[in-house]
This record gives structure tokens, sequence and C-alpha cells, in this order.
């Protein structure tokens, strides 16, 4: 069964290994090891893929600039599946991200038919409130996209390299579809772009957290960045098979293009053969591999590494791991290489008043099923818990839902329960238990037998109650506290 991705339907991913295959979304497992302190999401596998996260981990590494955007549409009640987002704009925040975060109203008044004054009060009431009491500190930019005007810009801008048949691929458009949904469309690809203008001090990665069904965005979006892009630094192969790196800069000023040879020449190579070359860094070395780079303070930059690199190569003594050892310096360089290119790159095309986008990044989460199976849907509210339910509703509900427990109690000691089929065990994992090893514990009693649903259903109930009551508090705080948030209003 193909997986049909859609943002504005609830089609259900039936196999989320299949996404790695259908659409190119990397394993998360892949990129977990480099991130320090992994959001419990990932520790979890709640959050399953991701596309480019390494440029995303190695800026929190490092302590480069890098950004986290996610947008809201206001569309109704504010719920757990929201707060999953909301928990992971302020996880990156957290990390050293700036933040940016988008309420949707274009989207809502061209898709649902709402008024721009009923897409604030959601807006503010439900979505912004919420995220400040999740703990979304004020140096972060909210905004609503009617208020943006580098978003309104952008998203015309892009409407240029965007047309309808790419929309219909995509979206599966008619010719029914209204022109301002269209609109909606660019207007979120520049949301995601917006973190890399020259106010926002210019290229960086960036990432979205999303579920699937927002990948089309993405898949756009990242399309759109190449095709916006005054240069492109591109991976290639010639002949013989051999990688090498090279800039391209199809439709730049003339201008542009002298200024970016003068710096670097138009193609740079860089072939695994040269690898020896480390054993005795020096100048020429860059020479040797066609790079030249004029700024002093690059210069210096990239021999730092170099150097760097050599010393771990010299000391990699066993020989059963020289082979991989020169692999791996290799990739170093490599990615170094391009990433110096990338920034003369951004650097001159900044000066010609073009754009440097690097593509976004974005990770993958599970969806949360409603609490009574399938699906949550906003028209069922037993099916989710609200951020602004009545504590001791949302601790009903609790008890109220669907468990993967047995029949009767004889059965559930002889047989355990399921709780990959447990939307109880589903709210512990996601939001409730904090500790890995008490719901590990829990697992493994459920599985064998020795735990039942009751004493589960007491203890998520319990938790939230108390989450609901301290998070509705905090918006009380968050409310009187508005005005110390950078928040664009539709004027
Ligand atoms: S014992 Fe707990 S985890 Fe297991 S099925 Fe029952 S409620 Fe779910």
């Amino acid at each position: 069964m193909t997986n049909k991705l859609d943002p504005w339907s609830s089609s259900e991913i039936n196999d989320y290994s299949k996404l790695f295959e259908e659409f190119g979304i990397s394993p998360f497992d892949n990129v977990l090891p480099e991130i320090p302190s992994p959001h419990m999401y990932m520790r979890r596998r709640v959050i399953f893929g991701h596309r480019d996260y390494e440029q995303i981990a190695e800026a929190m590494r490092t302590g480069a600039p890098f950004s986290v955007m996610d947008g809201f549409m206001p569309s109704g009640k504010v719920h757990l599946g929201h707060k999953m987002v909301m928990d992971q704009i302020i996880w990156h925040q957290q990390m050293g991200a700036s933040a940016f975060v988008g309420i949707a109203d274009r989207e809502a008044f061209s898709v649902r038919g709402f008024s721009w004054q009923k897409c604030r009060e959601i807006g503010v009431e439900e979505y912004i409130l919420s995220l400040i009491a999740l703990g979304f500190k004020p140096d972060g930019l909210i905004y609503f996209q009617s208020g943006c005007e580098s978003v309104k810009d952008l998203a015309f801008e892009l409407g240029v390299k965007v047309n309808f048949s790419e929309l219909s691929a995509i979206y599966g458009f008619s010719g029914e579809t209204n022109l301002s949904h269209m609109i909606s469309v660019a207007t979120q690809a520049a949301d995601i772009l917006q973190p890399q203008l020259e106010e926002f001090e210019g290229p960086k990665p960036v990432v979205v957290p999303v579920g699937p069904d927002q990948d089309p965005h993405l898949r756009l979006t990242r399309g759109l960045a190449g095709k916006m892009s005054m240069f492109r630094v591109e991976e290639r192969e010639n002949a013989n098979g051999e990688k090498y790196l090279s800039v391209r800069g199809k439709g730049a000023p003339k201008e542009a293009l002298q200024e970016l040879k003068k710096r670097i020449p138009a193609k740079v190579k860089l072939y695994e053969e040269h690898i020896d070359v480390l054993q005795t860094p020096d100048y020429a070395f860059l020479e040797r591999i066609g790079l030249q780079i004029s700024q002093p303070e690059k210069r210096e930059y990239f021999m730092t590494q170099i150097q760097e690199i050599a010393k771990f190569a010299n000391e990699a003594k066993p020989p059963e791991f020289l082979e991989y050892e020169k692999y791996f310096v290799f990739r170093r360089i490599w990615k170094t290489t391009r990433k110096i290119l990338e920034e003369v790159v951004a650097e001159v095309a900044a000066e010609f008043e073009g754009y440097a986008f690097i593509p976004p990044a974005s990770t993958y989460h599970r969806f949360m099923s409603g609490l009574q199976g399938g699906k949550m849907s906003s028209s069922v509210p037993d099916s989710y818990i609200a951020l602004t339910d009545n504590p001791k509703e949302g601790a009903k509900k609790v008890k109220r839902a669907k468990t993967g427990g047995c029949v009767t109690m004889e059965e559930q000691k002889k047989l355990g329960g399921k709780p990959d089929e447990c939307s109880v065990f589903e709210l512990m994992l996601f939001h409730l238990l904090g500790d890995d090893e008490e719901l590990l514990e829990i697992r493994q009693e459920c599985v064998s037998g020795t735990r039942m649903c009751g004493s589960c259903k007491q203890l998520a109930a319990e938790k939230m109650y108390e989450f609901l009551k301290d998070h509705q508090e905090k918006r009380e705080l968050a409310r009187e506290h508005l005005d110390e948030y950078n928040i664009i209003y539709k004027k």
C-alpha cells in the first residue's frame, strides 16, 4: 500500500518504515549518537525520521548558529498533539537555536474560511499561551503570517519559482482549488526559509519538527531553497566515478560570478586520492585540492581543521582500522570544504542581493492515537485531551481510555498486556513520564502480566491532572506577560 502524505487530511500512516524508501526520509537512529543530550522523543523513538538533521546536530555540538521553525494553523483547541511540536521547538531553543513560530492565519483563512479576528483569537488564546506556558523563551519570534511583511514578500518571490502543475503533483490541487490556498502554500515555504533572511543573520541550518503528513511542505520548500539561491554547491562525479565539489551560478548576475571567481575557482575539486597529503598538512594542500580561499581568517579556520584532522589520522594506530580512518578523515575534509564554500557563496550572494538558502532540515514524529483507539479527531472530544480541558475532566478521559489489557484479570496475568496498543501507555510514553527507567519497568511488568490496567490508569490520571492544573496556571501567567514576547500581529 502506498502512503499518501497530505497535510490537509488526516490520512493514516500505515507503516513508517515505508516513508524511508518512498520519500527519502532517513531513519533517526543514524543521527542519534551525534546529538548531545537527546530529547525524550528522540531517545524513545517517537521521532523516527529526519532529513539533514546532521547539520543541526553539528551546530548544537559546535555552537554554530541554527534555527528551529514551526507553524500552527489556528483551527481549534490546542491539544497534546500540538504540545509535541511545542516541546520540540522549546528543546531546540534551549539547545541554542533561534526560534521562529508562525501562526498560519493565511492558511486558516483560505482553507477553513475563518475571519482574521477569529484567527487572532484562536492563535493567542489556544496556541501562543500554551507555547509560552510550556517554556518558550521571549527571545524567539512569534508572528501571524498576515502581519509579517518579510514572509509575505518572500512568499510572493517564491511564487515565481512554483507553478500549478507542481502544486497539483505535490498536494493534489485541482481546478477547484482557490488561489488563496495556493498562496498559503507559498507562505508556508516562506515561513520555513525566513530564518535565513539577511535580517535574521543570513543562511544557517533550520530544522522543522513535523508529523509525516507535513512532509510535502518540506519537499516543496527544499526544492525552492535550491531554485531561489544565486549559486549552488553541488557534489558531482566525473567519468572515472570520482566525486568532486562544484559551484554553479546559473542565472546569477555577471558581476556576482566574477566576484565569486575571484574568491574561489569556478570548480572545486576534492578527490579521495589527496588523502595522503594529510600527513604533512601545509598551505600548499589548499592549492592541490583546488581550493583557494582569499580571506585570511577562512584560511586560518580551514588550516586549523586540517591540522586537527591530521593529528587524529596520525593517532590512528591499529592498521586494521586504517582504511576506515582514512575514509572518516576524508569525509571530514569534504564536509569542511563544502561548509567553507557555502559560506563564501552566501557572502557573495548577499552582496549582490541574492539568496543562498540551505535546504531546511526536518524531523518526523509518530502521531498519537486517539484515546479510544483509532485516530484523534477534533469532532470527538473523548478522543483527545486539550491543554485547556478541566484537569478533572482530563483525568476522567484517561480513565475512560482504551488499554492494551485483556478482558479479565486472570487472562492478563497469564498472557500479559500489549503496551504498544495501549493509549494509556502512549500517554505516559509521549507526555507523562520523564523517567525512561520507570517507563521501561511499567512496560516490562505489563508484558509479563504482573501489572494490571487499573494501576496504570490511576497513575496516568493523577499525572494528567497535575500536568493540566500546572499548565493552566502557567497559561494565566503567560497571559499577564504576553507583552514581553516578540509577537507580530496583523495590523
Ligand atoms: S497494564 Fe498498563 S501498559 Fe499494560 S495494557 Fe494495561 S494500561 Fe496499558
